[in-house]
């Protein structure tokens, strides 16, 4: 049982139950789960109401701001709650791993069958449904990275079928500044993006919605607290610094990307829209779902300041990643999503870890509500790959959908739809919730 694992506490263990109904473990949000997320109650045609923090419990939403008035709550579970029930979870996040952990195990005890306050709990609870989703935090910087080894692959196969991947990838985790402005929170639909396309004809570029809008499966990750400018974050202490993680679709324009990338790497095909998943899933409540952290054997060390026995022993982490396509023509039939990629957080090559020691290894400071991206977080072989620029082979091979219609791209009307859950025997199922998007058409406009 959980309690047998090690680093693992009663908020873990699989045996416990929520007495709110619908939080089963077929829900992803079982008891063991307690992600943290802003809310905002929709009133029709008087808008939405205040937003909020919230924890998600099976089909319902807590109220942060009310449990921490309600006197159930004392020391630092208290201010956690207080810091989480603003409208952005960015002092939330500041406040770290220990008043986070102090919270989780207040809402544990206020949430387990037979717990002592569950009707003065009960009453802070709302349907899921009847809410809005809102970003969980005021992001001030966002930066991907590109650690998915198999994408790195592939998209490098394409372009250069004798040297697919560049000599520095296995040295150095590579990322790039993306935009905070244009990131969104799941059902936040966008528009297909204007930008410059160069033609297979040679001839000049012209400025027109992107032919070869393609989703790319990362995860994301939330940050705090903050750390200092000149402060380098030690391997070991990186996570201490790892608020959440959720889903992101790093939405891309290849056709703009091709034209565009060199020397200085993607701009404008990549910053017109982001979409991230609503609910930040704690360290904790992915604790149960470490793995070691190994390299293929053959492969060069990381360099010291990026490599650790700790590291090296639960530095990893195993989440299966979906994606679903549905067009408009299906949805309008009533037809199912189609499972496009099923793939897992266990094909990266650097880790979370790795990630912010990287970051901040030349005195960079991140803040709490940064948010970082994996990169294209593909499987290795057909059935697990993260965009369709390696699906279709660079747009060279379609795919079909159950109804016919056939993609190399995405079209107007399409919807993308990330899922994630982490299991194991022994332990509750985690799920992240949904990351998904329908794309507009274009604005048009002349050239
Ligand atoms: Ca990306």
């Amino acid at each position: 049982m959980s309690s047998s694992l090690p680093g693992l506490d009663v908020t873990h263990d699989p045996r416990l139950r929520s007495w709110v109904a619908s939080a089963g473990d077929a829900s992803g949000f079982p008891l063991q789960n307690l992600p943290f997320g802003i809310v905002a109650a929709r009133r029709g045609d008087t808008g939405a109401g205040e937003p909020h923090g919230a924890v998600r419990i099976g089909d319902e939403v807590l109220d942060l701001r009310r449990l921490a008035a309600s006197g159930l709550l004392q020391g630092p579970a208290l201010a956690a709650a207080e810091a989480a029930g603003a409208g952005t979870l960015n002092a939330f996040f500041e406040l770290g791993a220990g008043p986070r952990r102090a919270l989780r195990a207040a809402l544990h005890g206020l949430l387990v069958e037979g717990a002592a306050h569950q009707a003065a709990v009960a009453p802070f609870l709302t349907p899921a449904a009847s809410v809005e989703n809102l970003l969980p935090a005021s992001i001030g910087d966002y930066t991907d990275f590109y650690v998915g080894i198999h994408h790195a692959v592939n998209v490098g196969a394409i372009f250069r079928p004798d040297n697919p991947l560049l000599p520095n990838y296995k040295w150095v985790p590579i990322g790039y500044h993306g935009r905070a402005s244009s990131v969104t929170v799941s059902g936040t639909p966008f528009r297909r993006p204007n930008g410059q396309l160069k033609m297979p004809d040679g001839g000049e570029p012209v400025f027109a919605p992107t032919r070869r809008l393609d989703f790319e499966l990362e995860l994301g990750v939330w940050l705090g607290p903050s750390t200092r400018l000149g402060e380098s974050v030690a391997i070991d202490q990186a996570e201490d610094h790892v608020a959440g993680l959720c889903l992101l679709n790093d939405w891309s324009a290849r056709d703009v990307q091709a034209w565009e990338y060199q020397p200085l790497g993607p701009f404008l095909a990549k910053n017109f829209a982001t979409t991230v998943s609503p609910w930040v899933v704690t360290p904790e409540a992915l604790a149960p779902y470490r793995v070691a952290m190994c390299r293929p054997e053959g492969d060069p060390a990381p360099l010291p300041y990026l490599d650790s026995a700790q590291h090296r022993a639960a530095g990893g982490i195993d989440i299966e990643l979906d994606v679903l396509l549905s067009t408009a023509k299906m949805r309008n039939a009533g037809e199912a999503p189609l499972l496009v990629s099923r793939s897992s957080t266990r094909h990266m090559y650097w880790s979370i870890a790795q990630m912010v020691t990287h970051h901040t290894s030349n005195g960079c400071d991140l803040r709490a509500g940064d948010l970082l991206g994996s990169g294209t977080l593909s499987a290795p072989g057909p059935g697990g790959l993260g965009s369709l620029l390696e699906i279709t082979r660079g747009g060279t091979e379609p795919f079909g959908l159950p109804n016919g219609q056939t993609r190399t791209f995405l079209q107007d009307g399409d919807e993308v739809t990330l899922r994630a859950r982490a299991r194991r025997d022994g332990a509750a199922t985690i799920g992240f919730g949904e990351c998904a998007a329908i794309v507009q058409p274009a604005t048009h406009r002349s050239t």
